[in-house]
């Protein structure tokens, strides 16, 4: 005997929605070839029997009325219930048989044109979501989908612009609508959009005044936007060609061709974006796009008072890896760190080669403090892993970076200035690190200049530990170097105060260095050297002294002795 309590199982609810899919699939196949009818009754053409034809409409609507909600079709329902007022005359055997039943019969289907219209849109739209077009599912299909592009519908036609909202989600866009000019408004200050649609006349306020405002700022008007219009006249399309439309569609349109249009336009648009505001090699926006942008960052934190942070950061020592390794490494580096920087930093942060080897981070909603942690948690990657491979060898570098947070009043030069300021602190305190800028007089300049860099040029490496250890208690910053070429290098590369240079070292040693700066003429002006030798005779001394060594200890030296050198020399109190 069968259960007389059935709990419906998963399956046989599956099976109910399928059937009901199918139901509903027959009933809009259906109602599609009522609807012709319904068309063909309100247009012009007058009909042989109005009576019959106005019992004949009724009796449609009616049927309509009650059977779409069934189906869930409310919206149809509700249309059908209006319908069925206009029509309820036909009931009336009466009226039929008056004369005046052709005037009575024109009078109502022209009332009913609007109301079938939307039937039509109605229809349609559920039509496409049950059963989407095969061919135009096929070329969708080969087309890119959208990615979470983000349009906006400015109609003050609720039905149209319900149609095309749903119809643009279908597709696959964020969508968002405005029914007139000043929620348009409202929308547009407070998120962007990629495109937007707007309709030429509206109530209150017409699609002209929209244009003003975003022709007026200097970020909407890089918007795509076309205009869909009742009007076909040419003056209305010139108008709106002259005062910046990209494209123009009169209604009524397909809804299809108003997709291709939007799928050109947005497609084009990224191409020129990316030609004219990406930086080739490493696909950041370049320079032009970061000088266009942050005007409207700054206007928009003018309106929306709130916190943003700018980062500069250059690559340490990006000239050595240039020259070591070539040009293409050097641009494979670039790449790899502008990666990084994409690949870890939020999609509304702005990523921009600023020059060279430089790049510029700007963080909206981010305070200085927030940005120095995100961007040294980016520094510490470059600790753990190459920023570029190329034929099973690995490059890796470290960067120097400084923070800014915008303050009110700030221009945007001197907040520019203020990042640049202390990415140069951070690369004076030694590199690879990242600084908050502090001030001018109070901090940034005099902290800056308190501290020392001292590079320690030893081959050595347990000698320039202990030299580290016995000095950390000054306020220095060290480098080192392990042979005479590191050490050259780290002397033309960033201001040094005194270089601790071992005299002897495989390959060039530390007079060798002295030689080159001299020959070439490149010993920084403020550096002091401080010649550390194994060797006591006294020519070595004179040598190192002729060289423009300011001062010769001989190893093994007391550290005491060194400490009071190093602190003399640097004028350490
Ligand atoms: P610091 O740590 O002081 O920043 O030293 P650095 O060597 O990184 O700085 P410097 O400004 O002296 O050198 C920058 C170099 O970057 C010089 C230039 O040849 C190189 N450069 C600039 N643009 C490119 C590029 O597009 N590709 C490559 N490969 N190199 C570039
Ligand atoms: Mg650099
Ligand atoms: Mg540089």
């Amino acid at each position: 005997m069968k259960a007389l309590h059935q709990t419906p199982s998963d399956d046989r609810m599956k099976r109910e929605a399928r059937l009901l899919k199918e139901g509903r699939k027959k009933y809009i196949r259906e109602l599609n070839k009522q609807l012709q009818q319904l068309r063909h009754w309100t247009g012009d053409a007058e009909p042989e029997d109005t009576s019959e034809t106005a019992r004949r409409f009724y009796r449609i609507v009616h049927t309509l009325k009650g059977s779409a909600p069934m189906f869930g079709f409310t919206r149809i329902g509700a249309l059908a219930e209006k319908l069925v007022g206009h029509w309820e005359w036909s009931q009336d055997e009466e009226a039929v048989a008056s004369p005046a039943v052709r005037v009575r019969f024109r009078q109502c289907s022209q009332a009913s044109l609007a109301l079938v219209l939307e039937l039509e849109l109605e229809i349609d739209t559920i039509a496409r979501e049950l059963e989407p077009d095969e061919q135009q599912e096929q070329l969708q299909r080969t087309l890119t989908p959208p990615q979470g592009e983000r349009l906006l519908v400015i109609d003050d036609d609720d039905v149209l612009r319900a149609y095309l909202v749903r119809r643009l989600k279908l597709d696959g866009y964020e969508v968002d609508e405005a029914a007139d000019v000043s929620s348009a408004q409202r929308l547009i200050r407070e998120r962007s959009y990629d495109l937007i649609s707007l309709d030429l006349m509206m109530h209150p306020g017409s699609g002209y005044e929209l244009f003003e405002f975003l022709k007026e700022d200097p970020n909407l008007k890089l918007v795509p936007l076309i205009v869909l219009s009742g009007r076909s006249d040419v003056y209305d399309k010139v108008r709106c060609f002259y005062l910046g439309a990209d494209d123009y569609v009169v209604k009524p349109f397909q809804y299809e061709e108003l997709a291709a249009r939007i799928y050109s336009l947005l497609k084009r648009t990224k191409t020129f974006e990316q030609m004219a505001f990406r930086d080739p090699l490493t696909g950041v926006y370049n320079r032009r796009y970061f000088d266009h942008q942050i005007q409207v960052e700054l206007q928009r934190v003018a309106r929306y008072p709130g916190t943003i942070s700018m980062v500069f950061i250059d690559i340490d020592r990006f000239k050595s890896i240039n020259d070591t390794y070539g040009h293409p490494i050097g641009d494979l580096v670039l790449q790899g760190l502008a990666h990084l920087l994409q690949a870890n930093l939020r999609a509304t942060d702005l990523i921009a080669r600023f020059g060279g080897e430089e790049f510029v981070v700007v963080l909206p909603g981010t305070s200085a403090a927030d940005a120095k942690k995100t961007i040294e948690g980016i520094l510490r990657l470059t600790h753990q892993g190459p920023v570029a491979q190329n034929e099973g060898q690995s490059f890796h570098i470290t960067f120097s970076a400084g923070v800014s947070e915008w303050q009110p009043d700030l221009t945007l030069s001197e907040w520019i200035r203020r990042a640049d300021d202390a990415m140069y602190e951070a690369k004076q305190s030694g590199r690879n690190r990242v600084m908050l800028y502090t001030g001018d007089a109070a901090g940034t300049e005099t902290d800056a200049a308190a501290r020392k860099t001292v590079l320690i040029a030893d081959d050595d490496n347990i000698l320039r530990s202990i030299l580290m250890a016995k000095l950390k208690h000054l306020p220095i910053d060290f480098k080192e170097a392990a042979d005479g070429e590191e050490a050259y290098l780290e002397l033309l590369g960033g201001p040094v105060d005194l270089c601790i240079l071992d005299g002897v070292m495989p390959g060039l040693d530390g007079y060798g260095v002295l030689e080159r700066m001299r020959e070439r003429g490149t010993r920084p002006p403020h550096t002091k050297v401080l010649v550390l030798s194994g060797r006591s005779r006294e020519e070595d001394t004179s040598r190192g002294m002729q060289l423009g060594a300011n001062a010769y200890m001989h190893k093994p030296f007391s550290m005491v002795e060194l400490e009071l050198k190093v602190k003399e020399l640097l004028e350490l109190s």
